[in-house]
C-alpha cells in the first residue's frame, strides 16, 4: 500500500519505531495521505507556486502527551526533523523545501473541559473554534473566532496569531488569554507554564509564583512549531449574553439570526477623516462590541455568498463600482451587544446614533444575521475573487500609527495600480481593512494585495512572469518599508514577512530567537528553519526581490539606532 519508495527519506527502522508509539492505524507513509499535507492555503500559495512545498516523509498522530514525548525523543535519537500540525488551516507547515521531515498531526488530541463558573476552558490542539463556540455560547460565554474560521485549532491560533474582529473588549494579545500551558520541548521534556507551575488544579488563574515564562512561547509573532509542541492550554472565556443565536440557512447561506441584544449597524461616512473621528468617539464613549472598517470590495465578496457562481457574481458587482462611489461611501460595521441587558444595547444604540449624526454618517440597512464574528464560516470567501489570499503585511499599533500606515499603503497601491492596473484586484483607491481593538487603544490593519492566481502560478497557461515577480517585490518591499517608515509592528514577522530583515532595524531580536532555539533545540529538529523560512525563501530563491530602496532604508535605520525613520523626533 505504501509503494516502493516510501523509505527514501527516512530509515524504515525509524518509521517502525515511531509507528509503534502511536499504533499502525495512526501512522502512514502512504503517498496519497502525504500529498494531502502539502500546504497551499492562506498565502502559502506563494511557496507552492515556487516549488518550495513538499510532502512530508510520514505522518504520526499521537493521542496523549506521553506519545508526543516519545515521538519527539525518538526523532531526536534518529535526528529526524519533525513538524507539529493541528488543523492545517494556514498550511504553514509546508514551505520547508525538504523531503525528510515527519509531521506530528495533533488532531487526535481533542479533549475539551469547560469551566463556566470560572470562565476558562482546558483544551488540546485538536479542538477547533466551531466546537468551542458551540459549547460555550450555550453557557452564555463567548470567545473570539479568527479570520481563519471555525475550523482552525483554538490552541494553535493562540500561539500563531489569535486576533479577531471580536477583540474590541477582549485583549487582542492572545498570550494574555492563556492561564496555563503544557509544553513538550524540541528535545522531549515536558514543562508546565503560567499557573500550572503551581500544580494541576491551577488552570483557573493566570500566573504562578516566580516569573511566568509563557511569553517565551508567544509574543506578537510565532515560533510556528520550531519551539516544540504545545499539548494543552487553559484559555480564558468571556461573558456574553443570554439569548440564543439561532442557526438558519443552508450551505453558503448558513448563518445565525441575531437576538435583540446583539445587533449590527452598517454606516456609510462621506470620507475617511469622519469615519476615523466616529471610531474614536465610540471608544471614548465606551460603546461597541466590534468596530470594523470594511473595504468597499468586501461588500461584493459578502454579496457573492460563496456559491458556485461566486467569481462572476463578485466581478459583476465590483466592476460596476466606480472610484467616485468608493470615495463617497466609507463603510463602517459596528456590532453592539447588550451584555448586561437589553437596556445596555438601547443605551449604546442611542449613543451610536448621536455619533453617526454628528459625523454626517448614513445608517444603512443591516441584515441581523452573523456569519463572521461568532462563527467565521465565510473565511474561504477570501480566496475566491482572485483565487489567492494576497497579504502583504498585518500590523498592530496605536491609532495614529496605523492611520499613517494605511494612508501610505493606499497612496502607493493607487500609484502602482495606475501603472499596472491588471496585476492585482483593483482597489479603486480604497483604504486597507482596519479595526479598532481594545476599546480603541490599539488598531489592527491588514495590507492586502490580491494577485490573480493563474497569473502567478507557473503551471497555468495564463502565467505572467512579470506579474509574479512584481507581486513578490510589492509584498516584501512595501511591507518592510512601511514598518520602517511608520513603526507599525507586524504580527506577521516570520509568517509573511522575513524576520531576519525586519529584526535588523528593530532591536535585533532575531539574535535572541537564534540563542533560544540553539539552547532548546540543539539538534535543530523542530520545524527546522522556522521562524526564518521566509528569509530563506528570499535569500535562496529570490535574492533580488528586496530592492535598493529597502536596503538603503534598513542601513539608515540600523545606523541611526534612534528609532524609526517615520519617528525621527523620538
Ligand atoms: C483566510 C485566513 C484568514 C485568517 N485570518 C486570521 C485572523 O484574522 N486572525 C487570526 O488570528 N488568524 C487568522 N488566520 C490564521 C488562522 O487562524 C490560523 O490558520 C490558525 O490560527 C492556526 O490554525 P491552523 O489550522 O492554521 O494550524 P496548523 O496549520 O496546524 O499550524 C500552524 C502552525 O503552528 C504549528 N503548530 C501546529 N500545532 C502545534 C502545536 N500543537 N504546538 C506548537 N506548534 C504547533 C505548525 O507547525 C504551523 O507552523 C487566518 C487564516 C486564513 C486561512
Amino acid at each position: 500500500m505504501n509503494g516502493p519508495n516510501v523509505f527514501d527519506h527516512i530509515p524504515e527502522q525509524a518509521y517502525r519505531e515511531l509507528e509503534a508509539i502511536v499504533g499502525p492505524e495512526h501512522a502512514t507513509a502512504n503517498k496519497a495521505a502525504r500529498l494531502a499535507y502539502v500546504g497551499r492555503g492562506f498565502d502559502r500559495q506563494v511557496y507552492w507556486f515556487h516549488g518550495d512545498c513538499r510532502m512530508p516523509a510520514a505522518i504520526f498522530m499521537p493521542k496523549t502527551v506521553d506519545e508526543v514525548v516519545r515521538l519527539v525523543k525518538t526523532c531526536n535519537r534518529w535526528k529526524i526533523p519533525f513538524i507539529p500540525q493541528s488543523t492545517y488551516g494556514m498550511a504553514f507547515s509546508s514551505p520547508y523545501a525538504r523531503d525528510d521531515v515527519v509531521y506530528i498531526d495533533m488532531k487526535r488530541m481533542d479533549k475539551m473541559i469547560v469551566d463556566d463558573m470560572n470562565m476558562y476552558v482546558i483544551l488540546e490542539p485538536g479542538v477547533v473554534y466551531a466546537q468551542l463556540q458551540g459549547e460555550i455560547l450555550k453557557r452564555d460565554l463567548c470567545s473570539l473566532v479568527p479570520g481563519g474560521g471555525g475550523q482552525v485549532s483554538v490552541l494553535v491560533n493562540a500561539f500563531l496569531c489569535g486576533m479577531s474582529i471580536y477583540n474590541y473588549r477582549i485583549t487582542i494579545l492572545s498570550g494574555r488569554r492563556l492561564n496555563g500551558v503544557e509544553w513538550v520541548t524540541p528535545e522531549g521534556d515536558v514543562y508546565r507554564l503560567g499557573s500550572l507551575a503551581s500544580g494541576d488544579d491551577n488552570w483557573f488563574w493566570q500566573d504562578g509564583p516566580g516569573p511566568n515564562v509563557t511569553g517565551f512561547l508567544k509574543g506578537l509573532s510565532s515560533w510556528a512549531g520550531s519551539m516544540g509542541i504545545v499539548t494543552r492550554i487553559s484559555y480564558k472565556l468571556y461573558p456574553f449574553q443570554t439569548e440564543k443565536l439561532e442557526p438558519t440557512g443552508m450551505g453558503a447561506d448558513a448563518c445565525v439570526k441575531l437576538p435583540p441584544r446583539v445587533q449590527f449597524y452598517t454606516v456609510s461616512f462621506p470620507d475617511e477623516p469622519t469615519v476615523r473621528k466616529a471610531i474614536r468617539e465610540m471608544a471614548r464613549a465606551r460603546i461597541g462590541a466590534c468596530v470594523n472598517r470594511v473595504p468597499a470590495y468586501w461588500r461584493d465578496v459578502a454579496r457573492a455568498r460563496g456559491d458556485r457562481a461566486y467569481v462572476n457574481t463578485f466581478w459583476d458587482g465590483w466592476n460596476k463600482t466606480t472610484e467616485e462611489e468608493v470615495a463617497r461611501s466609507r463603510m463602517l460595521r459596528v456590532l453592539l451587544v447588550g451584555y448586561a441587558s437589553l437596556k445596555q444595547l438601547q443605551y449604546e444604540e442611542r449613543v451610536l446614533m448621536d455619533i453617526i449624526e454628528e459625523n454626517k454618517g448614513t445608517l444603512l440597512r443591516s441584515r441581523q444575521v452573523d456569519e463572521t464574528v461568532f462563527f467565521a464560516a465565510n473565511s474561504q470567501g477570501m480566496w475566491k475573487a482572485t483565487q489567492v489570499f494576497g497579504e502583504c503585511n498585518g500590523i498592530m499599533e496605536s491609532p495614529r500609527c496605523i492611520e499613517k500606515c494605511d494612508d501610505l499603503y493606499r497612496e502607493r497601491m493607487y500609484k502602482y495600480q495606475q501603472e499596472y492596473p491588471d496585476d492585482f484586484l483593483h482597489q479603486k483607491n480604497e483604504y486597507p481593512w482596519y479595526l479598532s481593538v481594545e476599546f480603541g487603544r490599539i488598531y489592527y490593519s491588514e495590507l492586502q494585495a490580491w494577485p490573480y492566481g493563474p497569473k502567478i502560478d507557473p503551471t497555468a497557461p495564463e502565467y505572467d512572469a512579470g506579474n509574479a515577480k512584481r507581486y513578490l517585490e510589492w509584498r516584501y518591499n512595501t511591507g518592510l518599508q512601511l514598518s520602517m517608515e511608520t513603526g507599525a509592528l507586524s504580527f506577521f514577522d516570520g509568517q509573511v514577512q522575513p524576520v531576519g530583515e525586519i529584526a535588523k532595524v528593530t532591536h535585533d531580536y532575531s539574535i535572541w530567537l537564534e540563542r533560544f532555539k540553539k539552547e532548546f533545540d540543539p539538534n535543530g529538529l523542530a520545524a527546522p528553519g522556522h521562524p526564518f523560512l521566509v528569509d530563506k525563501f528570499l535569500n535562496e530563491s529570490h535574492p533580488d526581490v528586496i530592492n535598493e530602496k529597502t536596503r538603503k532604508m534598513q542601513k539608515e535605520v540600523a545606523a541611526a539606532r534612534k528609532g524609526w525613520l517615520g519617528n525621527r523626533q523620538a
